[in-house]
């Protein structure tokens, strides 16, 4: 009897195996994988927007997912779905990353990106590069070809230019678009600036700028094989002076993935997101307090966040394929696509 059970279960082994699919695409297929974007939150109102405007965020948002799932459905890496989506948005004019980026007080584009691997917490980033195409390209680098984890500038430049990125003129950054918002940014902040110090306050705080909007790009995933990473790219903030650095390139910060917790994303008000150590605490939080991923983001973007003066927003995914796309503001461009099939785009309040 026993004898003939062991035999059942040794030709139902067979059968199992011989009935496995061949292609690891169909074997992968029995596992899930998600990935979110982001293309930045702030005052983005309906009624502010023309149809080709929404159009076209649309598109860019749909064209960034197509990139992140053509890795993940074919089995491929967390790290590199969303090093994929980003590069997507980087080239797109719409976003502030890449070609698209905001302007310096100087009238320079200066950009900051990091991407990091939930599964090894190995990272990297780059702040304030001005020639590199893609900025994202160069932090992958710096986490793949360099002891280090974050390197700036010149020497940032010359690091990606030395590892095969590719490196454009500055001019290659230039949109008509975000020299407009430069302009308007420094006619507010040169009235606002005398009265007040703190002129990144002044400039969001005007009524006439109520168009103002935070364009980083941002991408959380879950692989197949339940690998984390979370990676963001941004020309940082209109008429930013002195070298200024924002959240997205400093780990914890507007950027963190930890196989144990999340992968996180954040676009927002950079300054606040510092000092609240805005991605790590939400990852903190569900490791040590216990917290869901949306109790953690509900505290930190909808009441820590407004409390200190800052707003924004951020996504993240956790380690079972939650998600959440949590922000303050008016709008963030955001979506999502899922092993499912489900998948989705928006850009104001639901
Ligand atoms: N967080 C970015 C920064 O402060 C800005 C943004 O999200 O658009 O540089």
């Amino acid at each position: 009897m026993k004898r003939c059970l062991m035999l059942s279960l040794f030709f139902a082994g067979l059968l199992a195996v011989q009935a496995a699919p061949k292609d690891s695409l169909a074997q992968a297929g029995s596992k899930k994988y998600i990935l979110v974007i982001h293309g930045g939150a702030g005052t983005i109102l309906k009624s502010q927007m023309t149809p080709e405007k929404e159009a076209a965020y649309r598109a860019g948002l749909q064209r960034a997912l197509d990139a992140g799932n053509t890795v993940l459905k074919n089995g491929g890496k967390a790290i590199d779905a969303v090093q994929a989506a980003i590069q997507v948005m980087e080239d797109d004019p719409h976003f502030n990353a890449g070609k698209g980026s905001v302007f310096t007080n100087e009238g320079k584009n200066e950009m900051d990106a990091a991407i990091m691997d939930g599964k090894t917490l190995k990272a990297g980033s780059v702040a304030g590069v001005t020639v590199v195409r893609n900025p994202i390209t160069a932090a992958r680098a710096v986490m793949d070809k360099s002891e280090h984890v974050l390197l700036a500038g010149r020497g940032a430049e010359k690091f990606a230019a030395q590892n095969g990125c590719t490196i454009v003129d500055a001019s290659y950054f230039y949109t008509e678009d975000r020299w407009q918002g430069l302009q308007k940014a420094r006619a507010l902040d040169s009235e606002k600036s005398r009265l007040d110090h703190d002129s990144a306050h002044a400039f969001l705080k005007q009524p006439g700028n109520r168009d103002y909007k935070y364009g980083t790009v941002g991408a959380v995933a879950l692989d197949m094989e339940g690998n984390l990473a979370a990676a963001t790219s941004t020309g940082g903030m209109t008429n930013k002076k002195f070298g200024r650095v924002g959240d997205a390139p400093l780990i914890g910060a507007g950027t963190y993935a930890n196989n144990n917790t999340c992968a996180i994303s954040c676009t927002g008000w950079g300054e606040f997101y510092i000092r609240l150590v805005m991605a790590k605490s939400i990852s903190d939080r569900m490791e040590l307090a216990h917290q869901t991923l949306q109790q953690a983001s509900d505290e930190m973007i909808m009441r820590q966040l407004p409390a200190l003066g800052g707003d924004g927003g951020m996504i993240a995914v956790d380690k079972d394929g939650n998600f959440v796309m949590t922000f303050n503001t008016a709008g963030m461009y955001r979506g999502f696509v899922k092993s499912t099939g489900e998948t989705g785009i928006e850009i104001y309040q639901p």
